[in-house]
């Protein structure tokens, strides 16, 4: 790996000073750095200051509303999430997403802020600065070309955050705040479908918060498939939040993530009031299919990770469907 380039670091005390520092061009949120740093060293990046967020007490705060929600701060750890008895009765999937997330030493460190705004990957893009120069870039970073889609004028590359589906889900707000000052969207519109751009925010935004609504007769799970199991990122990652009433799915929200440059919902609306047997099953899978793109982005097949995508997807259902 390189050695990091030169940018100047700045330890903002305030979320409105780490707001003035990012309105600056060039300049980069940090969080705990086990997304961002390993990018700088492989050469992925030039900024001109890293702002490290880790010194503002406002952006950890881990707290219940009063309607029976939940507030959690982006610069809260995913131990601190993953292990919080609140989220273990009340939000389990969420937990259990947090815990999914890399390893122990990076969760201990990692926040939740830079899990959802973590970067997007691809095979031809997390490589050392040779590898890539001796492939002639590509347009996510110092090329034109993209070598996924070699006639796109667009980049591809995935998605593979663990936690923003399961967020999603649950019906979350993301509450971000700059220059103009705060807004609150729903957690979905934090993304866009573009490899090289996928995040909604502009120049001085940050995420300072996500807030969660009441449960509200809603049970969710999620569920990860990687190939090492002790440390991977998800190369599927389905989170389904259902409501049922009798033998009728009264609410239905699946969102996937590993498939896309960013996390999406499937629309499932079709579903809601029917009942889950093998042809809701099968129309599950469709939807899912619809709705992903999975490309040659990872080296693990494109064929199998399409697969296992629509196969978790109708599992997760179904795990959830049998408790009733
Ligand atoms: C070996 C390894 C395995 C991994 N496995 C997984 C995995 O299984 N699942 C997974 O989801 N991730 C995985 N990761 C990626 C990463 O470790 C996690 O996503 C982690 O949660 C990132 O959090 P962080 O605080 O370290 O983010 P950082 O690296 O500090 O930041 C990540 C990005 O988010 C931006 N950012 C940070 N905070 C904010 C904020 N508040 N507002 C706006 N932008 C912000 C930064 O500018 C940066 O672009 C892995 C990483 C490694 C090295
Ligand atoms: S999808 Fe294409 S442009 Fe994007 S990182 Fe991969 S090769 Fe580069």
């Amino acid at each position: 790996m390189n050695i990091l380039p030169e940018f100047r670091t700045l330890r903002p005390a305030s979320i409105a000073d780490a707001v003035i520092a990012l309105a600056a061009e060039g300049a980069v949120a940090l969080g705990a750095g086990t997304d961002l740093l390993p990018n700088l060293r492989r050469g992925l990046g030039e900024p001109s200051a890293v702002v490290d967020l880790t010194g503002i007490e406002g952006l950890r705060e881990f707290a219940p509303v009063p309607d029976g929600g939940l507030r959690i701060g982006a610069g809260v750890t995913l131990e601190a999430i993953a292990e919080n008895d609140l989220v273990l009765k009340t939000w389990p999937a969420l937990a259990q997403a947090a815990q999914a997330v890399a390893g122990p030493t990076h969760r201990a460190a990692a926040t939740l802020g830079g899990n959802l705004c973590q970067d997007t990957r691809c095979t031809f893009y997390n490589q050392s600065q040779w590898w890539r120069a001796s492939n002639g870039f590509c347009l996510k970073y110092q090329g034109e070309k993209c070598h996924v889609v070699p006639k796109s004028d667009r980049c591809y590359a995935t998605y593979h955050g663990d936690v923003a589906p399961v967020l999603m889900v649950l019906d979350a707000r993301a509450e971000i705040v700059g220059p103009a000052g705060k807004r609150s969207v729903p957690l979905a519109s934090l993304f866009r479908e573009v490899g090289s751009d996928h995040l909604t925010l502009d120049r001085g935004e940050l995420l300072a918060a996500v807030e969660i609504p009441p449960v509200l007769g809603w049970k969710a799970a999620y569920t990860k498939v990687r190939i090492r199991d002790a440390i991977d990122f998800p190369l599927a990652g389905v989170a389904v939040a259902l409501r049922r009433e009798g033998d009728r799915i009264t609410g239905l929200r699946v969102a996937i993530t590993g498939s896309n440059s960013a996390p999406l919902m499937i629309p499932t609306e079709s579903l809601v009031g029917g009942q889950w047997n093998e042809a809701a099953a099968e129309a599950l899978a469709q939807l899912v299919r619809k709705t992903s793109n999975v490309l040659k982005t990872t080296l693990t097949g494109v064929k199998y990770r399409r697969r296992v995508l629509l196969a978790v997807a109708q599992q997760t259902f179904e795990a959830l469907w049998q408790q009733g």
